[in-house]
């Protein structure tokens, strides 16, 4: 760019008229030429055959639409910029147009128009060249241009000197004479055209600089407040608002093409900054690298390099030397544990003690904990709860279902939408080397051809190799030694063994109904109140409700669907205090008042509770037994236990599921036939033989127990078929436990005796007819209590087990502790089951603890 001093224009023009932006001395502009005179001026003046003749037309901007330019010019605008143009590009599509490219050189003003057709020409005077002006001049003008160009340094210092334009600007600011300026960063700055109309018409230089001063602070303002917004992304490397196209500049308006190059090539050395400062070991570092040097060879069309970035950018945000700072407290620790789990003493006692070795040894090598125990114990929340005593980052893993080895340790990236596997993706997501992982349900991983979860979780698990876990997706090494995991299942009969090997199993038992009140009314309901937006004041559920929904509409070992049942009436009741705030009639009950619990009065329940609960909101809502009726439905266990009790062949069993202890009917009847034992009810192989080995024994001993078949005689098979059921549910039953079940039952049958109702037994029969210890006692346990259950047979040897049990739930209990069959018949009849020598047989062990 010259100085203007330096230009003679022709004293006669072309004139080219253009309808969007303005062309100002000292900056290239884009111009479309689409208009009938334009094209012609192109055509005759500035192209020789397709090759460009240099040629100085004169520009000037016209307000009026090209749409409505007619036969007939328009009135010119008097000041234009004579302009050389630099390219000339023609195309057909969408019609046919040429692209100029124009850089301006000086003012002109139009004196006379010679012509208007094919184009304008116009006679001409050259404005621009009469104002010298000298860098050390004195006066207004000298001030002025300081300002003007210690404006123009501040604005350039602004923008990222790394983007080539601004770096071209930044020399061309020393390097360009003063008075050109305010032309030059006019056009580079925002501002309108009507703006840019005024700099044009400004033809003394003093005029110039003031009506542009203005612009430039302006800008400089936006700027400011730009990247005060921006700031705290861009702290981290310094970096001044980057320049996009569009962004500081408006598009195409300013002389040095930006292709869309360099934004990204802007971006991957972002991307390689953030690899170099992510901390990574070696290894990872170097693959990064190798994968940065071939995405910058990479055009970005080709579908790899999005793979490639995704890969750069997984590898960067990975947590490879963050991590969080252990603040276990062992004292805080016990208290926030005892604060967010009611119960369950022993696993609290065992995870302080982990913690407390933790602590001591601040090594993380050791056993993994699983927590076993049914749904809804709290499994997931205590192992929320130790992230919080060691203040660190929580992270759950359902682990339920998985069958693809990749799940866990990812695709290799050669497969099409191949992504990390859950362990990485984990990592990521809470972006930190050191979390608490809980592996959810680890007692349901299954196998399938896409290779076997539970050995990739092994590497996972084992403190020997895990801190060098390969993620087939990263393909590098990640250190998840400082990773504390635990895991959960419902069972350990399905956990793969090698994995159980490097477990240490915490039973969690299911809970007594006095610990589920507790558990209830000290967390459950209070967290539902919360989480509805309700408040005590608003809603009361009395114990009484507390112990109906445990009985009658829930039973089960943890505390997940009673849960529910709280948040059913919450929504329930929320409705109502929703429409009691609009509806709220002062008079409209003093209902509220009486409110402890489902005694509140038959009046009440007759006039249907949850209809009068549109009380005033001041007033509680009570939930009695009436209101959960009405909200829950009709209860859902109403049987009651001895009512099923009513005819001989009736015995209750006790089960252990994963799901918790059962309480399980077990129903015979005979027909005429010819000694067939029919058994139905879902029942796997043990229990098929149990059932043998209970026939057999009571064949072995009819004579004792003067058990007869249907016609009387001594043989309890003989011209009979006997069939077995074992109703509920289409849960696959198996286990040895039920044969002294099965026994009673059989025993019940052939006598014609009933068996007492509120017994439940269980225990391995031997076809001696001695009792073999089982396991799970304290659910069953539980479980018969749950169900109303008062005396409860179990093997001797079962009897240490009996320990484990609440004091308050073993007060309502009796216990029969039975080492043979003797024993347990004569425990589970009314008077004995002593048949005809009742002398000689040992007196049942009764013991009430
Ligand atoms: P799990 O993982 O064993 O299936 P969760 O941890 O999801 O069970 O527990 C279900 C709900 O019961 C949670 O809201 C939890 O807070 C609550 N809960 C379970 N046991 C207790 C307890 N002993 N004290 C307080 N809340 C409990």
């Amino acid at each position: 760019m010259s100085s203007n001093g330096d230009i003679r224009i022709p004293a006669r023009l072309p004139l080219l008229l253009t309808y969007e932006g303005v062309l100002l001395p000292g900056s290239t502009m884009r111009i479309s030429v689409d208009t009938a005179r334009n094209m012609q001026l192109v055509k005759s003046r500035l192209l020789k055959g397709t090759s460009l003749k240099s040629t100085i037309i004169g520009v000037i901007p016209n307000s009026r639409d090209p749409e409505h330019d007619t036969e007939e010019l328009p009135t010119l605008h008097g000041t234009g910029t004579a302009g050389l143009a630099v390219q000339v590009v023609g195309s057909n599509w969408p019609k046919p147009h040429y692209t100029l490219l124009i850089t301006g050189l000086c003012r002109f003003r139009v004196i006379q128009l010679l012509r208007d057709r094919p184009f304008p020409m116009g006679e001409v005077q050259q404005l621009d060249k009469l104002e010298q002006y000298t860098a050390d001049c004195h006066g207004e003008l000298g001030e002025l241009s300081k300002r003007f160009y210690q404006a123009a340094v501040q604005l350039v210092g602004m923008l990222d000197i790394s983007v080539p334009v601004v770096a071209k600007l930044r020399r061309l600011l020393d390097s360009l004479p003063r008075e050109t300026l305010p032309d030059v960063l006019t056009s580079m700055i925002q501002a309108s055209n009507k703006e840019k109309l005024e700099v044009l018409d400004a033809v003394s230089l003093e005029e110039r600089f003031k009506k542009t001063l203005p612009l430039l602070t302006r800008q400089i303002e936006g700027l400011k407040l730009l990247q005060k917004t921006r700031k705290p992304r861009l702290d981290d490397d310094k970096r001044v608002v980057p320049v996009r196209r569009g962004g500081v500049f408006p598009g195409g308006q300013f002389s040095i093409e930006d292709d869309g190059e360099e934004e990204d090539s802007d971006d991957v050395a972002l991307l390689e900054k953030r690899v170099r400062t992510a901390n990574m070991p070696e290894a990872a570092l170097r693959v990064c690298l190798k994968e940065l040097k071939r995405l910058k060879k990479m055009p970005q069309s080709m579908p790899e390099y999005a793979l490639t970035r995704n890969y750069l950018e997984l590898m960067v945000e990975l947590p490879w030397s963050k991590s969080t700072t252990d603040c276990l407290d062992i004292r805080a620790a016990r208290a926030l544990l005892d604060s967010d789990h009611y119960a369950m003493e022993k696993l609290k006692r065992r995870v302080l003690e982990y913690l407390a070795v933790r602590q001591l040894r601040s090594a993380l090598k050791g056993p993994i904990l699983c927590f076993v125990g049914p749904p809804g114990v709290g499994k997931t929340s205590v192992g929320r709860s130790i992230a919080r005593t060691l203040g660190r980052e929580f992270h759950r893993i359902a682990l339920g279902g998985v069958c693809d080895q990749s799940d866990i340790r990812g695709h290799r990236r050669t497969y099409v939408g191949s992504m990390p596997g859950r362990i990485i993706n984990g990592l990521k997501a809470v972006g930190v080397n050191n979390p608490v992982f809980l592996l959810d349900e680890v007692d349901k991983l299954s196998k399938s051809l896409q290779g076997d979860p539970a050995a990739a979780l092994l590497e996972v698990l084992d403190p020997e190799q895990n801190h060098s876990f390969t993620d087939h997706y990263l393909n590098v090494p990640f250190d998840l030694s400082q990773v504390l995991f635990i895991a959960t299942a419902n069972t350990t009969a399905t956990i793969p063994p090698a994995l159980l090997d490097r477990m240490e199993v915490l039973q969690v038992p299911g809970y007594t109904q006095e610990e589920k009140v507790e558990i209830a009314h000290r967390h459950l309901i209070p967290h539902q109140l919360e989480q509805h937006g309700l408040t005590p004041q608003q809603v009361q559920i009395p114990q009484d409700t507390t112990l109906d929904i445990i009985g009658r509409y829930t039973r089960e070992a943890g505390v997940r669907s009673l849960e529910r049942k709280y948040g059913a009436i919450c929504r329930a009741v929320a409705v109502k205090v929703a429409e009691g705030h609009k509806a709220a009639k002062p008079g409209a009950s003093t209902k509220g008042e009486q409110s402890t619990g489902t005694e509140a009065g038959d009046q009440e329940k007759k006039s249907g509770a949850l209809g009068d609960l549109a009380l005033p909101p001041e007033m509680p809502i009570v939930i009695d037994r009436q209101a959960l009726k009405d909200i829950l439905g009709p209860p859902v266990f109403e049987m009651e236990v001895s009512e099923r009790l009513t005819l001989p062949g009736v015995a209750i069993g006790l089960a252990w599921t994963p799901l918790g202890g059962e309480i399980m009917f077990v129903e015979a009847s005979r027909m005429e036939g010819d000694g067939q034992l029919t058994l139905t009810g879902q029942l796997g192989d043990v229990m098929k033989e149990s059932a043998h080995l209970a026939i057999s024994w009571l064949r072995s001993n009819a004579k004792t127990y003067q058990l007869t078949n249907m016609a009387g005689g001594a043989d309890p098979l003989e011209g009979t078929d006997v069939h077995l059921h074992f109703p509920a549910g289409a849960v696959t039953k198996d286990g040895p436990s039920a044969g002294v079940t099965i026994v009673t039952c059989l025993a019940s049958l052939f006598s014609g005796r009933l068996v007492r109702s509120d017994v439940a037994m269980t225990g391995e029969i031997t076809l001696r007819g001695l009792v073999l210890p089982v396991g799970g006692i304290k659910d069953k346990v539980l479980a018969a209590h749950r169900a109303g259950i008062s005396r409860i047979i179990l093997p001797k040897r079962n009897e240490k087990d009996l320990e484990e049990i609440p004091a308050h739930v073993r007060t309502h209990l009796e216990f029969v502790a039975a080492s043979s069959l003797d024993e347990v018949l004569n425990a589970a009849f009314d008077g004995g089951f002593c048949g005809t020598q009742p002398s000689h047989l040992p007196p049942a062990l009764v013991s009430k603890l």
